[in-house]
């Protein structure tokens, strides 16, 4: 689709944000899989679904330390039961609890045959060793039933999910060492511009420091991949060539710089005139110069440079092709008025505030800073303009 008014181009100008998507998806390689010990596993994504070996709670147990008693010897509390023993997690009382009896009871502990509540020590008096009071009728709420988490065969996450620090906890808890998860892909990463430097080395006028690189690198991990730096190269047909060429073993080169409108940005120029382009520009702000194509058979997607323009790239459109996951978003009350673009979608930075999304009040996309002191990006839909009280999808950041 080209823009009315602009030349016809031999690639798609001005997708949507959804298409871009689609179409990044659609140039990376088939997933393998391989099993990984747990510890190993953070943020890559399951790759088979995942059933409980063991129920858990393995039995029915005390949720509180307190006394384990029959219900109904407690209703007319305050009264006084007989300890007949104890259960201790992992050592169980091995005989029959009767009326007018009670036991000691630990968390996590089994409940003893004939008891079905719990009172909890804050509400009991000890009397003597043998003695306790009940201050309040005991409750059947603190027993945990046995599978009341999970059954013994239940299949409790499934196949494409994330795995977040307590996800693994739960496949450990499932009686799990190992999980089978999607290969990482291997994703190149390169920032571009004759005034990025490093940061750590003084800054002469008119550089900046590479934040893409370092902002970038953190998401791809967070995506599971295995990020190759190929550190960064100056405005230059050749420098910009050799890093092409030293990706080329990788399944996506990521560049930032040099994609835009501007007579130096040679990432556009080079894949536009040497590659195959898939779209460039995408109807979107901030990060509207975008641009997907193969170099030498290499997927390349080339983001803004302005750092608010490539995190919010990688955000709404790299992560979500590269981890296979849908970009999750929920709706919250406008607070304040948000602006509409008529012919993009507008991703502005808000901040949350008592249950209500406010407008951050600088948008550029040079101020990286938005994105450090923002809650969320709120998602403003091709010329419809959200009014405070409005409901807004938003990505929480
Ligand atoms: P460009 O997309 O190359 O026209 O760059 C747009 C803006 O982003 C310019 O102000 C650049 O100085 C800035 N920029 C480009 N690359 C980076 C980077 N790696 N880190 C921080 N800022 C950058
Ligand atoms: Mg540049």
């Amino acid at each position: 689709m080209t823009a009315p008014g602009l030349p016809e181009a031999p690639f798609p100008k001005f997708v949507s944000v959804d298409e871009a998507r689609r179409t990044l998806a659609s140039l990376l390689p088939a997933r393998g899989t391989e099993t990984l010990p747990l510890s190993r596993a953070l943020g890559r994504t399951l790759a088979q679904d995942v059933a409980a070996l063991v129920s858990h709670p393995s039995t029915t147990e005390s949720a509180l330390d307190g006394i384990a008693c029959r219900e109904a010897d407690t209703l007319n509390a305050p009264v006084t039961l007989r300890l007949v023993g104890e259960s201790r997690a992992g050592q169980p009382f091995q005989g029959e609890v009767e009326a007018g009896q009670c036991i000691r009871i630990y968390t996590g502990a089994p409940l003893a045959a004939g008891t079905d509540a719990i009172c909890p020590v804050e509400v009991l008096e000890d009397i003597d060793d043998e003695q306790v009071r009940l201050l309040r009728p005991a409750s059947p709420g603190d027993v945990r039933p046995e599978g009341g988490d999970f059954q013994a065969g239940e299949v409790v996450l499934k196949a494409g999910v994330p795995l977040t620090a307590s996800r693994l906890a739960l496949v450990a808890a499932l009686g799990h060492a190992g999980v089978a998860v999607y290969t990482r892909l291997r994703v190149a990463l390169l920032s571009t511009g004759d005034e990025v430097v490093a940061p750590g080395t003084p800054l002469q006028a008119g550089q900046v420091y590479d934040s893409n690189s370092v902002g970038l690198s953190a998401m791809l991990e967070e995506c599971g991949c295995e990020v190759v730096p190929l550190g960064h190269a100056p405005d230059s047909p050749d420098a910009l060539k050799e890093a092409l060429r030293q990706a080329g073993g990788a399944d996506l080169l990521l560049t930032s710089g040099g994609v835009s409108m501007g007579r130096y940005d040679f990432m556009r120029d080079l894949l536009i005139e040497h590659g195959q382009v898939s779209f460039w520009k995408v109807r979107m702000r901030p990060g509207g110069p975008a641009i997907l194509g193969r170099w030498n058979g290499l997927p390349v997607f080339g983001l803004p440079g302005n750092p608010v323009s490539s995190l919010v790239v990688f955000q709404v459109i790299v992560k979500p092709a590269l981890t296979g996951q849908q970009l999750r978003t929920l709706r919250l009350r406008a607070g304040t008025l948000f602006k509409a673009l008529p012919d993009k979608t507008a991703f502005w930075r808000g901040n949350v505030v008592n249950g209500e999304v406010h407008e951050y009040a600088r948008q550029g996309s040079g101020v990286l800073r938005s994105l450090s002191d923002a809650d969320a990006l709120v998602i403003v839909p091709e010329g419809q303009a959200v009014k405070a009280g409005d409901s807004v999808e938003v990505i929480l950041l």
